[in-house]
Order: C-alpha cells, then sequence, then structure tokens
C-alpha cells in the first residue's frame, strides 16, 4: 500500500514525502480511509504506530474548502494527556499542512504557563487546537473560545487521558461540544473506563487493533538525558540511587568500557561487574547469574555479550554509550518492561552524539525530549552541531526529514507557546 493510494491531497503528500514516509503504517492504511468518509473510529495503537499523521493527514484534508476559522470558533479538537504531546502534536499538524492551498491555523494550549498569550491566539478562531483538558476548560470559562462548531474530536492516548485523572474535565469538555461531530479514540490499552468512554462517545466505530511490539510497549518509558561525557559515571551513579534502581543493565560499546567503568562503580560502593564476548562462558554465565540473583547490582555489558539476556523485572537499561546500530537500540531497550514489569529506558546523550541519537530516533521512529539534569547540565558543544542547519552524521547531509521537523520546530516557536 502506498499513500498515493489512501485518498490524499497531493499537498498532504508532498508532506508526507518530505517527512521520508514512504510506506503508511497499518494504522495509517486503516484509518485515514474511514477519518476521509467522516466514520467514527476506536484505534489500539501506541506511540511509534503512525497514529498522530493516522488522524492529522485526514483531518487536515476535511477541512480544505471549509471556511476559515473565525470569531473564536474550533474546527478540530485534540485532547491529549499531556504538555509533550500537545507540541509533539501541534507540531505534526503545521507540519503536514504546510503545502495546502489555504493557511491552517493550529493552536497548541496546555497549563503551566501564561493562559494570556493563548486567550489572544483564540481570538480569530482556529481550525484545529492541540489541547489538555484542565487548559482547554480555562479558556472556555474565560469565553476565549467556542466549542459549539467542533467538527472531529479526537481523544489521543485515551488510556493516559484517564490515567492522569482528567475524566471529569473529559465530561465536561463533551458537554460543550456539539451533538453531530466525528470521534476519533485512541489508546494503547482498553481498560474498562476507556471502554465506556468509547462506547459513550463513538457511533458505529471502524475497528482497529495495531499489536503490541516489544519496541513500543508502553511498559518502557524512554527517556534521553543531555550529559558531557566526562559526567556520566556520576550522572549513572545519581540515577541508581535516586530511583532506587536495583538492577542496571548498562550498554557500553567496548570491552575495555565493560571494565573500567564496572571498576569505577565497585570504587563507588556498587556491585559491579563487566559482562562482555572475551570473558569464557563460565564467567559470563556467573556473572548473570549474580545479577539475576541481585548479588550485583550493576552489570555493564556489550551489545553481542547481552544478547539473550532475559531478566525479568529487570527496571533499567542505560545507553551510557549509544548503540552504533539502530536495531540494537530497540534489541537494548527489550532488555526491561519485560512480563509486563515497567522499565525505563535512559539514553545518555552528549553534543557529539546527538546527532548519531537523532539518527536512532528516526528509524525507530519517536522522538524523545532532551532532558538536562541539576548539576549535570551539559557544558560542551560539539562545532558541527551548534547552529541552527546543523546536525549531521559525519559525511551525511541532513535529511529532508530532519529539515522537515527543523521547519516544524519553528512553526512551533512562532506559534506563541
Ligand atoms: P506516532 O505513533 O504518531 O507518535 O509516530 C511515531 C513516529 O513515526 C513519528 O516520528 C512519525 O514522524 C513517524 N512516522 C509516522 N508515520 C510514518 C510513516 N508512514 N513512515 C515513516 N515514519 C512515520
Amino acid at each position: 500500500m502506498l499513500f498515493s493510494e489512501l485518498g490524499l491531497s497531493p499537498e498532504l503528500l508532498q508532506a508526507t514525502a518530505e517527512a521520508d514516509y514512504v510506506t503508511p503504517t497499518p494504522v495509517q492504511v486503516a484509518v485515514i480511509p474511514a477519518i476521509l468518509q467522516g466514520l467514527d473510529v476506536r484505534a489500539r495503537a501506541q506511540t511509534g504506530s503512525g497514529k498522530t499523521a493516522a488522524f492529522a493527514l485526514p483531518m487536515l484534508q476535511r477541512l480544505l474548502g471549509r471556511p476559515a476559522a473565525n470569531d473564536r470558533r474550533v474546527g478540530g479538537l485534540v485532547l491529549v494527556p499531556t504538555r509533550e504531546l500537545a507540541s509533539q502534536v501541534g507540531e505534526s499538524f503545521r507540519a503536514f499542512s504546510r503545502y495546502l492551498p489555504q493557511p491552517i491555523k493550529v493552536l497548541t494550549v496546555f497549563g503551566g504557563v501564561s493562559i494570556n498569550p493563548q486567550m489572544m491566539a483564540l481570538r480569530g478562531g482556529a481550525d484545529i487546537v492541540v489541547a489538555t483538558p484542565g487548559r482547554l476548560l480555562d479558556l472556555a470559562d474565560h469565553n476565549a473560545l467556542r466549542l459549539s462548531a467542533v467538527n472531529t474530536l479526537v481523544l489521543d492516548e485515551a488510556d493516559r487521558l484517564l490515567d492522569e485523572g482528567f475524566a471529569d474535565e473529559l465530561t465536561r469538555v463533551l458537554a460543550l461540544l456539539p451533538d453531530r461531530r466525528q470521534n476519533l479514540l485512541f489508546s494503547a490499552t482498553f481498560p474498562p473506563a476507556v471502554q465506556s468512554l468509547a462506547e459513550l462517545l463513538l457511533r458505529e466505530p471502524v475497528r482497529i487493533d495495531i499489536a503490541e511490539t516489544a519496541e513500543t510497549s508502553p511498559d518502557i518509558q524512554q527517556r534521553a538525558i543531555a550529559v558531557d561525557p566526562e559526567r556520566r559515571t556520576q550522572l549513572l551513579r545519581h540515577l541508581i540511587e535516586h530511583h532506587g534502581w536495583k538492577r542496571t543493565l548498562v550498554f557500553v560499546a567496548t570491552k575495555y568500557a565493560t571494565e573500567h567503568i564496572a571498576l569505577k562503580l565497585q570504587r563507588l560502593g556498587f556491585t559491579a561487574a563487566a559482562l562482555h564476548g572475551e570473558l569464557s562462558q563460565g564467567v559470563r554465565t556467573g556473572a548473570l547469574a549474580d545479577f539475576k540473583a541481585e548479588r550485583t547490582q550493576v552489570l555493564i555489558a556489550t551489545d553481542v555479550a547481552a544478547r539473550g539476556i532475559d531478566v525479568t523485572e529487570l527496571p533499567a537499561v542505560v545507553n551510557f554509550d549509544l548503540p552504533r546500530s539502530t536495531d540494537d537500540y530497540l534489541h537494548r531497550i527489550g532488555r526491561t518492561g519485560r512480563a509486563g514489569a515497567h522499565g525505563v529506558a535512559v539514553s545518555f546523550v552528549s553534543a557529539a552524539t546527538e546527532a548519531h541519537f537523532r539518527l536512532i530516533e528516526k528509524r525507530n521512529r519517536f522522538r524523545l525530549q532532551r532532558e538536562r539534569l541539576p548539576g549535570f547540565e551539559p557544558i560542551a558543544t560539539a562545532p558541527a552541531l551548534a547552529g541552527p542547519g546543523a546536525g549531521g552524521v559525519k559525511g551525511k547531509r541532513k535529511s529532508k526529514k530532519d529539515k522537515f521537523r527543523e521547519a516544524a520546530s519553528r512553526g512551533t516557536r512562532g506559534a506563541g507557546h
């Protein structure tokens, strides 16, 4: 199946091509034609499935030819659980709409920041509003927007919306919407509360179920922390202590690094062991057994040595060095969050490895914010990465998708939040 077979306009296809989307993902194949027809949708799909484009592209297409937003009216409403997701989804709408013949006004609103600029921005209405429910209601209470003309409602990550305690807010928002509208509900899981919400909201929906994979499992929380290389051991120590990780699997690039870091951690008072391919099978088996039995808190391994490690209830995987291959990233983070347990996968990213991490993100279709932890803020900058036009891996030109992302983030900054 090709994007061009989904019934999308040439301008939208141009934007997807620019984002390097060649073939649509399963959720896109299933829901884009349905949304274009005006049907309701109930999709089990998680981050990484391509769900944002699955609703954003057809929603934009349906806006074409409609009168522009005016008078505080909102056309399409996307509710999301967090401000980070609001920003990402808003960026996607802006990026996909850039070649459309009419300007599309996309606003992102969330709490924790001043409400006034958001009120000002809503004055002329908006074609699409991406919002967290609490702030949306504040704005409605201030009479800053009207939801009576909403023609499409999206609940994105509906399970997290309910987890974040937004159930009451959702009920209040629904009461402000017109009866006749299209409803799209996306959720990674369907516990009873989400099922009830789906039943309440959706009329004869098209149903789609995207099987969960280890890579996109919501039980693995992925984080990226910006840090200078020489501060990594201290950061690792801080994370282990701060989160109380009982077992941590740390990935490094070389056999030498496994031993070197194990030694440093031992000096800091941890029980730590190295695991690499040049150790005898007996030593490796022993190291793993100690780790599984919690006699060793931290295991520092190379990719090859770690293949096949399956430790249930492994709370944390740390990419001390980033994996060279983008596939290895998935193998590494797949070590945690097994058997339904919650896990966290942390990647240390420095100025010098930022471009490589972006490549890993792009290939594996996810995007993380770079966290800066107090006391570990990086000082170093890579000269090649300093300018806005930078961002290449050695000898690699900026890809279309990198340019697309830059354009998308410029769009966000210009939108006043
Ligand atoms: P989402 O599941 O919406 O969070 O999307 C995850 C990532 O996949 C985002 O970085 C998208 O840009 C990317 N993506 C979405 N659809 C496609 C596609 N058809 N081909 C390639 N990448 C995609």
